[in-house]
C-alpha cells in the first residue's frame, strides 16, 4: 500500500526504482492497458513534444489519478518508440528531463539526493560516467569540476542537472528500441506521429529575418531547422544545404549562425567560418548554390513535401513562389536584413 505522498513523488519522478516498483505492484500488463492510461500517455507525449515539458498531475489526492500518471510514463515510452521518429523521441526525452529538473528545483536537498541515488548518482562519479551524462551547461565542463583518482566530485548544486541529463540520455537509449506492442499502441503511435509531423510540433519557430520570410521556407528546409532547434545533430549534408539555401535568399551570416546554436557541440567560431566559406567569403571564394529538388531527394533531404512542391524543381523556386503568393508577413515588412 502506497501513501498519497509516495505516489505523488513517483508521479513526479516516474523513472526511479520506486516508481517502477509501484508499476509492478499494480500488476501492470502491456496487453491489458486501461484506455484511460493509454489516452493519458498520448497526451503526455503530445504535450511534451509541443511544449518541451510534460506536466503530470502530482497534487491530486486521488490514488487512481496518481497511479494513472505513473503508468502513463512506461506506456508513453512504448508509444514514442513505436513512432520510430528520432525527432519525436528526442523532444519527448527532453520534455521528461525538463519536468524532472523543474520538480527538483522545489525539493529539499535530501529528496534530491534520494532521487539521484536511485539513478546511481552519488557524491562522486566515475569520470567516464560523468562525461556520458554531462549537461550542456558551461558550469559542468571538466575545467570547472574537481577530479580526483578518476572520479568527479559531485556537489549538491550539480545534482538536479545531472539527474535531468541522466534521465534524458537513458530515455533516448530506451526510445531507440522498437518494442512489440498490441495494435492499440500502434494506433496511438500513428496518431502521435501524424500530429508531430505538423510544423508546430516539429518546433519550427518563425523568426524575424528582416526581409527574409521564414514562413515561405520549403518543407525540406523547415525540417532541417526544426531538427536543429530540437538539438538534433544534423549531418554534414543537411547543414550544408541549409546554409547555402539561407545564403541564397539573402539571410545575414549572423542569423544563419543562430540556426546552429542549439545543436550539440556548437562552436560559434567554426560555424561562422563554415557559413562564410559556403557564402564564398572564405577559402576558394566560390559561393555555393543550394541543390535542386532532384539532388535533395538523392541526399534523403527532401522531406515533408507539400502540394507546392509538385510545381517546382528547386527549393529556392519554392521560396520565391511561396513568398509571392503568401500574404505579406507583418514581421517581414519591418526592416532590412
Ligand atoms: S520537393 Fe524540393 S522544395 Fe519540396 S521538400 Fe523536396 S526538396 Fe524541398
Amino acid at each position: 500500500v502506497w501513501s498519497p505522498a509516495e505516489l505523488s513523488e513517483c508521479a513526479k519522478y516516474p523513472f526511479t526504482d520506486r516508481a517502477r516498483e509501484v508499476v509492478r505492484t499494480v500488476n501492470f500488463s502491456i496487453d491489458k492497458v486501461d484506455p484511460k492510461v493509454l489516452e493519458r500517455a498520448k497526451q503526455r507525449v503530445l504535450a511534451g513534444i509541443e511544449d518541451g515539458i510534460v506536466r503530470p498531475e502530482v497534487q491530486s489526492s486521488s490514488e487512481t489519478i496518481l497511479l494513472n500518471e505513473i503508468l502513463s510514463f512506461p506506456v508513453a515510452k512504448i508509444v514514442v518508440s513505436l513512432t520510430g521518429d528520432r525527432l519525436v523521441a528526442r523532444r519527448y526525452a527532453d520534455a521528461e528531463a525538463n519536468a524532472a529538473r523543474k520538480f527538483l528545483a522545489y525539493e529539499k536537498p535530501q529528496v534530491i539526493k534520494e532521487v539521484a541515488a536511485q539513478l546511481g548518482i552519488g557524491s562522486s562519479m566515475d569520470f567516464v560516467a560523468y562525461l556520458n551524462s554531462l549537461p550542456r551547461d558551461e558550469r559542468f565542463r571538466l575545467c570547472h569540476v574537481s577530479l580526483a583518482g578518476g572520479n568527479v566530485t559531485v556537489s549538491p548544486e550539480m545534482l538536479p542537472d545531472l539527474i535531468a541529463e541522466t534521465v534524458r540520455l537513458r530515455l533516448e537509449q530506451q526510445l531507440a528500441q522498437k518494442p512489440e506492442a498490441p495494435a492499440t499502441y500502434q494506433k496511438v503511435a500513428a496518431e502521435v506521429k501524424a500530429e508531430a509531423s505538423s510544423e508546430k510540433l516539429l518546433g519550427f519557430k518563425e523568426v524575424d529575418y528582416g526581409t527574409v520570410d521564414a514562413s515561405a521556407f520549403p518543407p525540406c528546409m523547415k525540417t532541417i531547422v526544426a531538427e536543429m532547434q530540437a538539438g538534433v545533430k544534423e549531418g554534414h549534408q543537411g547543414r550544408f544545404v541549409l546554409s547555402t539555401f539561407a545564403i541564397n535568399i539573402g539571410m545575414p551570416i549572423e542569423q544563419i549562425v543562430e540556426f546552429y546554436r542549439p545543436t550539440p557541440n556548437f562552436n560559434e567560431k567554426k560555424t561562422r567560418y563554415y557559413v562564410e566559406y559556403s557564402a564564398g567569403l572564405r577559402g576558394s571564394g566560390v559561393k555555393y548554390s543550394c541543390p535542386g529538388c532532384e539532388k535533395m531527394v538523392s541526399l534523403g533531404l527532401c522531406r515533408n513535401k507539400d502540394s507546392l512542391c509538385s510545381t517546382i524543381r528547386h527549393p529556392l523556386s519554392y521560396y520565391a513562389k511561396k513568398k509571392k503568393t503568401a500574404p505579406a508577413q507583418p514581421k517581414a515588412a519591418k526592416g532590412a536584413g
